[in-house]
This record gives structure tokens, sequence and C-alpha cells, in this order.
């Protein structure tokens, strides 16, 4: 069964078609690591690990490339403002160094929360200057760029196709322009090499054969999407607010230094969106994995709320949608639970699983063909099990993993004194309360109150 991926670049789904027999290279630009990741930057890096699972499941060996964005990103994509890292830097009281370690070491909790595969290439900017100022070196040689008093910048006009992927409108960008260009020779312009400030010591700079600086945010993406995975490989993807910028200048750049498009695909997630300031990292507060964990739910639920919409349609993030995707979650891991092992992959619906998922990753169809496998009578249960099991290969719901929390494993005599606190609370005893509460903690449980009573959990 052929694959088929929407390409933004053709606009068109099309039928994948890889470079090297059995192989696949994938590059998905990651996080900036001035802050946590908010749960809409997760809905994109979700996207992209089903993406992995599904290639993977085509029998495609898969190069899966993720950056680490550790300088050059500038508050405004457009090369403007300050530097998000020495912003955040200066937020937390430490060097940019510093907090890259810490975010970057975040994001990658986050990813295991929500069973997002490992990256098979993780690497940071910062590790490749000498590649970047090599790609810029070629840019140069190409007569592709231009020095103004604070850097290098890409001559967009020098590239008939600039601008393609997003359809951008150039010449009404450039009529429109009462935006200040600045030294800027066309609107659309991008910095390549940034020079430091000569009255000041930046916290990440190099030397380069332009000057003492750093690189331009979008260099970066091009310069190690090519060390890792050639100057042409297969499938290059991000939210979809890369479009027009980030993503229409590293084509700009891989065309001038190698002549290619970069990626034979282009694939962009659309947005998840909430109330503005939720979800904006630089704004400071606003949802992460952990906020969702804070508040009781789980992140799988999460994972779930984001498969149940195609990867190109936003979702609009509400509460209450998280709630009733944890409900349907809930009940499948029970149905799935109460299945025996030993079954075999039901064809017809391993058929309809293929064709949905292969459809451009259509996973709310294979959703709702686990309902209808749920309800079917004529599949016995140990084959809604493996085929269940084959499903959750790409959708990543990990539902072997779970099982119900068992009130049977709270042992008599803690479940005694659960509620001997409890009458003491009752009976506003609250030091015979503490010391029942003091005695289970010490026994390494802990009562949590609810609506109808309360809970016993191990600690
Ligand atoms: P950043 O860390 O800001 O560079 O973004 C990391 C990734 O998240 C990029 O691929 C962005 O396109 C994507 N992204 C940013 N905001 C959202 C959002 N609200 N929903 C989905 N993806 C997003
Ligand atoms: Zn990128």
């Amino acid at each position: 069964m052929t694959l088929k991926l929407y390409d933004t670049y053709a606009r068109e789904t099309r039928e994948f078609v890889p470079i090297k027999a059995g192989e696949a290279g994938l590059y998905c630009c990651g996080p900036t690591v001035y802050n946590y990741a908010h749960i809409g930057n997760l809905r994109t890096y979700i996207f992209e690990d089903v993406l992995r699972r599904v290639l993977e499941l085509n029998q495609y060996k898969v190069h899966h490339v993720v950056n680490i964005t550790d300088v050059g990103h500038l508050v405004s994509d457009a090369d403007d403002g300050e530097d998000k890292m020495a912003a955040g830097a200066a937020r937390m009281g430490k060097t940019a160094w510093e907090i890259a370690e810490i975010y970057t070491e975040a994001f990658m909790e986050d990813l295991q929360l929500l069973n997002i595969k490992t990256p098979t290439t993780l690497c940071k900017a910062t590790d490749h200057i000498a590649e970047q100022i090599e790609a810029i070196k070629q840019i140069d040689a190409k007569g592709m760029c231009y020095t103004t008093s604070d850097g290098i910048y890409f001559d967009t006009s020098q590239d008939p196709d600039y601008g393609y992927l997003a359809r951008l409108d150039i010449e009404g960008l450039q009529q429109g322009a009462r935006v200040d260009k600045g030294e800027k020779r066309n609107v659309t312009d991008f910095a390549l090499w940034k020079f430091s400030p000569a009255d000041e010591q930046r916290q990440m700079e190099w030397e380069s054969p332009w000057g003492k600086g750093f690189p331009g945010w979008h260099i970066e993406c091009s310069a190690m999407a090519a060390k890792y995975l050639g100057p042409l490989f297969d499938i290059h993807c991000g939210g979809k607010d890369h479009i027009p910028i980030h993503h229409s200048n590293e084509i700009a750049q891989a065309r001038a230094c190698y002549g290619t498009n970069l990626s034979n695909y282009w694939m962009h997630g659309y947005f998840l969106q909430t109330d503005k300031n939720k979800m904006s990292k630089s704004s400071g507060e606003f949802l992460r994995t952990a906020t969702l964990i804070e508040k009781g739910h789980d992140p799988i639920a999460y994972r779930f709320l984001c498969l149940l919409a195609h990867y190109r349609s936003d979702i609009a993030f509400s509460w209450e949608g998280l709630e009733s995707a944890n409900t349907a979650l809930t009940r499948m891991r029970d149905s799935y639970y109460a299945w025996p092992d030993g079954g075999n992959i039901a064809v017809q619906y391993e058929d309809k699983f293929r064709q949905y998922i292969n459809d451009d990753l259509n996973t709310s169809r294979v959703i709702a063909l686990i309902w209808e496998l749920i309800k079917d009578n004529d599949v016995p249960d140990a084959d809604k099990k493996a085929t269940v099991n084959l499903f959750d290969e790409v959708l990543g719901l990990e539902l072997s993993a779970w099982a119900p929390a068992v009130a049977a494993e709270i042992p008599e005599e803690i479940m005694t004194m659960a509620k001997a606190r409890q009458e003491a609370r009752a009976a506003k005893d609250w030091a015979a309360a503490d010391a029942a509460r003091d005695g289970l903690a010490a026994q390494g449980y802990e009562v949590v109150d609810t609506a109808d009573g309360f809970d016993v959990k191990k600690i």
C-alpha cells in the first residue's frame, strides 16, 4: 500500500518516494531552548512522531534529526529585537549556556511523557558553528549576500523562486513595505551572520571571516540538516508558522549552497490555539506538560486529544476538550485491558488501518476504527488486542503499558488507618487525623480527599 503525504511545497498530497530505497531522512525543526516547550509546540512534535512511526510501519529505516536552537533566534523571526537566549538568561539570572542545558533537559522529559520517540540525532546549533560558517562562505562565494553595519544578509532578490513554498507575493511585499527595511535591500532579506556589538561582549559569540558574532537562526537548520541527511533528503517538518519565513529561508540557502530544495517533501503541523497569552513562550505564562500534570491530567490524554484531529487542522484547546479526550481514552484502555493475549491481527481491520494512516496520517479515522472494532462481536477479543497493538505502534498511546489503579493492592491495615483518619476529621479531632496521616506516610501511603470520600495512593 502506498504512503501518501501532503507536501506544502507542491500544495498536494503526493505518494512518498524515498531517495534511497528502504530509508527515510526526516528533519524536524526543534525547540528554541530559552524556556519550556508549551503544549502547542508539543503538538507539532506529536505530529512528527506519528509521521516517523508511520514511516517505520512502512518498513523505512528513519533517520530522525531534530535540532536544538541555542543561539541566533531573535525575538522577531525577521532578525530584529533581542536574542531569545540572552533574554531568557537575564530572566533566570543564569548564563545562556546554563539555560540551554536546563530547557533541553526539560524538552527531553516532555518527549518521554508524551511517548514521543527520541530523535536518532539531536544536534545543537552551538556545536555546529563551523558548518554554518562554511555554508555562509558558499553563499558569499556566489555573491548572494551583502554586508550591513550589523551583519551579513542573504539577498533574496537573487533567487527567482524565493518564497515559492509560501507562495509569497514578493512584489506586493516590496511595494507595501512601509516596514522599515533599515539597511536591508529587500524586505525578505534575512541575516546569515550578526556582528557582536563593538562595545559589548556577548555570552555567545564566535570568530568568523566577517568578524566576531553569531549565526542567524535559519542557517543552522539548513547546515545541520545537510550535514546529517545530505544536501537533498526526504522530509522536512515544522509548525505552519515556519512556512513564510524560516522554511522559505532554509530553501533559499540550500539553493545557493547545494543547488537543491533541501528536502523532497515539506510538511507542516497546524496550531493548537488557545488564549493568546497561554501559548506564547515569551510571555512567561503558558501551558506546559507539567501544567497538565499539576491539574491532574495524564499527558497521554493530551496526545490522544491531538490524534483526534488531523494534523492539518487547528485545534482550539479547552479543558473540557481534554476532559472528554481523557474519558474516551479511559474507555479505550478499559476495553483493551480486559482482552486476553494470544490472538491474531484481524486482517480486514489491518487493511483499513493501513489505508487510513497511509492517507496523509489520518489518525482520527484510525481512532474511529478502534471504536468500531471494540463493538464488533465477530472479532474474538484476543484478536482485537493483537489488532489494536498494531495500531498503537503508530498512535503511541502505549495501551499495553496501562493498568487500572487497583484498590485491592492497598493492604487492609492501611485502609483501616485511612478510615480512622477520615473519622477523626469528621469528629474535628485534627491531632488524631494528622497522626493517622503521618502514620500512613511512614508506611509509604498518602490519603487524597475526594468528592465522595478519600483515595489511598502509594507515594
Ligand atoms: P519554537 O520552540 O518556538 O522554535 O517552536 C517549536 C515548534 O513548535 C516549531 O515547529 C513551531 O512551528 C511549533 N509551534 C509553535 N507554536 C505552536 C502552536 N501554537 N501549535 C503548534 N505548533 C506550534
Ligand atoms: Zn528550523
